[in-house]
């Protein structure tokens, strides 16, 4: 089995904590490299090869926001947030950065094994269902290296615009409500969250050339949600 697949970045300035759960991933059997500011975890998440890492949101040098920002640009990889405020805004501000989980302060070591132990099994999955290639007439996409190729032209689009496409693409004319896109996309299930489906099919849309009034990928499916064109022809 790959090492790396069970390589953690643990990022947490009180000594305590971070002592405490290295501990108990270690007992589990991960690999894991303890670092107690942003800018180390920085430096060792672009040196090492980790699968995925656990990161205080409040950090001396650079702030635990930042850090999730700074990794999500280039990668992702599964980010689990710890967090000392309960406040929703907090919840909201970890998980829109792009933390596919977060726990709350003080929280037990177990709790965070068996929520490591998940989103490993999940990004596992995930890139199984994810190692291909997908095309449609002049729509390439190309999961492994995350490109997206439309009229010969390479797409810029963010890990969200991504994953929308991808999701809805891997099943022309498979309709999908607003909450299982949120699920899949984003990776959690928040009403409020609903909404900025839209604005990524928005901005999807028109990076794709496609016209909401006469669609050719991205159709709206009014009341429910969204689906990829079933017209499609899949190579
Ligand atoms: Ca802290």
């Amino acid at each position: 089995m790959d090492k790396s697949i069970r390589r953690i970045l643990l990022v947490e300035d009180e000594k305590a904590i971070r002592e405490a759960v290295e501990a108990y991933l270690v007992r589990e059997d991960y690999s894991v490299t303890a670092v107690a500011d942003g800018q180390q975890a920085l430096a060792e998440f672009a040196e090492g090869d980790y699968a995925l890492i656990v990161l205080d949101l409040m950090l001396p040098k650079i702030s635990g926001e930042k850090v999730c920002q700074v990794v999500r640009d280039v990668s992702d990889i599964p980010i689990i947030m710890l967090t000392a405020k309960g406040g929703i805004e907090d919840r909201i501000v970890g998980l829109e950065l792009g933390a596919d989980d977060y726990l709350i302060k003080p929280f037990s070591p177990r709790e965070l094994v068996a929520r490591v132990r998940a989103l490993l099994r999940r990004a596992r999955a995930e890139e199984k269902l994810y190692g291909e290639r997908i095309e449609f007439d002049d729509l390439i996409i190309d999961i492994p290296s995350r490109q997206v190729a439309a009229k010969g032209q390479l797409l810029d689009l963010t890990t969200s615009e991504f994953k929308l496409l991808v999701t809805l693409g891997r099943y022309p004319g498979q309709v999908y409500t607003r909450s299982e896109l949120v699920e899949k996309v984003l990776g959690y299930d928040f009403e409020g969250y609903e909404r900025t489906i839209d604005s990524h099919v928005k901005n999807l849309r028109s990076k794709l050339g496609d016209d909401p009034r006469n669609p050719r990928w991205l159709f709206t499916v009014h009341g429910v949600g969204y689906r990829f064109g079933d017209q499609a022809e899949r190579r």
